[in-house]
């Protein structure tokens, strides 16, 4: 049974899904909250004065300890993460986030830690499934036989399997999500580490501000995507952490579209059109993909139902903000 009282600790507080977490839980009237993350402070996206904060790095065993110490429940969002971009030039950095699960799996044993959740990623999948255009829609199945997503990838679909033996043999009860391109507000919209729907945001307002109405897109633009807006995800956490569903599950929107359409959206925002440059030899990722969401309405009655367009508006205006905070040389991004 839920215990209301326990203490909650959230790796990865600092970053984008981790900081939504803490806000969304002390919403619903959560009162015993930690977040950890290796960022300083002043980096992190949200941070409130009533949740204990930790600037720690998780890779380090002995601070997974003092992470884990006295929890209830731990949500283990912290990884070296980015767009295509980053994981593809940073295979190695991201299978060291191995240190970090391992790491926050025995202490969670070790602390008698009653449910432990893990954040994995579409990036899992089977490569070989997702060469057409046509946004195929994955199946959890369809992660087998493995050829996933090189580096990042393969570290998820490791630390996935970790989860179920931690829960075979020692008893901790995971819950994994394969998280669908999360998209929202207090996330990373520039600096290298942005998805795509934050990149072409930004695009989109530096070109309005600037006047050079020129975009340049990653591939050829006819990447098909899907696209979870953070309130789904977050809806979706809580019903997967709290639910008996024990093999890692699909957590995205089936409502797939071209990253053309996606620039067509931003447009529509920004009340502009803009000359499109393919650059081809930019990272761009698999051709297709799309979240088989079949299981999680067995289980769950419910899938991640935000349209595009209601998400990505929100989530442009918020970095319109932002931008016009940063050229004023404001802070802007944290929230307290
Ligand atoms: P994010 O980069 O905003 O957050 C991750 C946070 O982890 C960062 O703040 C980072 O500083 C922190 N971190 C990294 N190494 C650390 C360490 N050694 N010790 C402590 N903290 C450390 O990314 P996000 O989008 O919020 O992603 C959260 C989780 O969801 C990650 O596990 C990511 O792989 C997964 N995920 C995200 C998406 C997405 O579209 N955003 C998709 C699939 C999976």
């Amino acid at each position: 049974m839920e215990n209301s009282q326990g203490l909650i600790v959230v790796t990865g507080g600092g970053g984008f899904i981790g900081g939504s977490l803490v806000a969304a839980l002390r919403a619903r009237g959560r009162k015993s909250i930690r977040a950890i993350d290796l960022k300083p402070f002043e980096s992190w996206y949200q941070k409130f004065d009533d949740v204990e904060n930790l600037s720690l790095d998780l890779n380090r065993k002995e601070n997974c300890e003092t992470a884990a110490k006295g929890a209830y429940e731990i949500y283990n969002l912290a990884a070296n993460m980015g767009g295509m971009g980053f994981i593809e030039h940073n295979k190695a950095l991201c299978m060291l986030s191995v240190l970090i699960n391992t790491h926050m799996l025995q202490a969670a044993v070790k602390h008698g830690v009653e449910r432990f959740f893990y954040s994995s990623s579409a990036c899992v999948y089977n490569a070989d499934k997702q060469r057409t255009f046509e946004a195929p829609s994955l199946k959890e199945e369809d992660a087998y036989p493995a050829m996933a997503e090189d580096g990042y990838g393969w570290e998820k679909l490791f630390s996935e399997r970790m989860c179920r033996h931690f829960r075979e043999d020692y008893g901790l009860r995971t819950r994994v999500a394969r998280f669908h391109n999360v998209y929202g507000p207090w996330g990373t919209w520039y600096g290298g580490r942005e998805k795509a729907p934050a990149a072409i945001c930004r695009k989109v307002i530096e070109a309005k501000v600037s006047g050079k109405h020129e975009i340049e897109i990653w591939g050829s633009g006819l990447q098909t995507r899907s696209f979870m807006y953070i309130d789904d995800c977050l809806k979706g956490v809580d019903l997967i952490m709290n639910s008996e569903i024990l093999e890692p599950i699909n957590l995205g929107s089936n409502e797939a579209v071209t990253i053309n359409q996606l620039v067509d959206l931003a447009e529509e925002f920004a009340g502009i059109k803009l000359k499109r440059n393919y650059n081809l030899t930019a990272p761009k990722g698999v051709n297709g993909r799309n979240s088989h969401n079949a299981l999680i309405q067995k289980y769950l009655h419910w899938e991640p139902n935000t349209p595009l367009r209601c998400g990505l508006e929100k989530t442009y205006r918020w970095i319109y903000d932002q931008y016009l905070a940063r050229e004023r040389g404001d802070a802007g991004v944290v929230r307290e």
